[in-house]
């Protein structure tokens, strides 16, 4: 399905994921999808996101520190896999082997990569961030074998196949980063 695909330069850095910050994130993964683990397996989907902020040090600081989010009020802390700087450089904050809430039913099953921008737009405008995005997004789906139409924006995520949420009233909450409009666009040059 997929040809040799190389793997892109990938900057580690990671924020603290202590057992502390597992064992709520497990308990997350109950609550939300009837699940005992912390673990990522075999991921399946593949979220695009923008950070709506202006740096990647502002974004990381936003994911380091293990404290209930502001929108949900809930532990652990939100983070991302993966984020992508205006200038294309490609920061790992946590392991592919662990399960990071950045999209509200789908962390049981989903790598989430943000961009550092302030909108869609900024980003598709942004070469050598889009580049960088393309290039990661191509060799995750080539590792994992998931498909052109499992790469998603978060503001897709309720039309996801395999979006599950087992709070009711978390069953329709999503956001806007990374429209259906903008996604077409994406998903063309993948
Ligand atoms: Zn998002």
């Amino acid at each position: 399905m997929f040809a040799d695909v190389p793997r892109p330069a990938i900057v580690q850095s990671p924020i603290p994921f202590p057992r502390k910050r597992k064992a709520e994130m497990r308990r997350y993964a109950e609550r939300h999808y009837g699940i005992d683990t912390y673990e990522l397996i075999a991921p399946k989907v593949i979220v695009e996101h923008v950070t709506v902020t202006s740096t990647f040090s502002a974004t990381f600081n936003t994911f380091a520190p293990d404290v209930a989010d502001s929108e949900l009020h809930e532990l652990p802390g939100t983070c991302s896999h993966y984020v992508i700087d205006i200038d294309g450089t490609i920061h790992q904050l946590v392991p592919l082997s662990i399960m990071c809430r950045h999209t509200v039913g789908l962390n049981d099953t989903a790598i989430g990569i943000e961009h550092v921008g302030r909108s869609d737009g900024q980003v598709m405008s942004d070469r050598r961030q889009l580049l960088a995005s393309l290039r990661l997004t191509r060799w995750l789906q080539a590792k994992f074998g998931i498909a052109r139409k499992d790469v998603i924006g978060h503001a897709e995520s309720l039309s996801s196949p395999y979006h599950h949420e087992n709070v009711k009233s978390l069953r329709n909450q999503t956001h806007g980063d990374m429209s259906h409009t903008t996604m077409t666009r994406y998903r063309k040059r993948l």
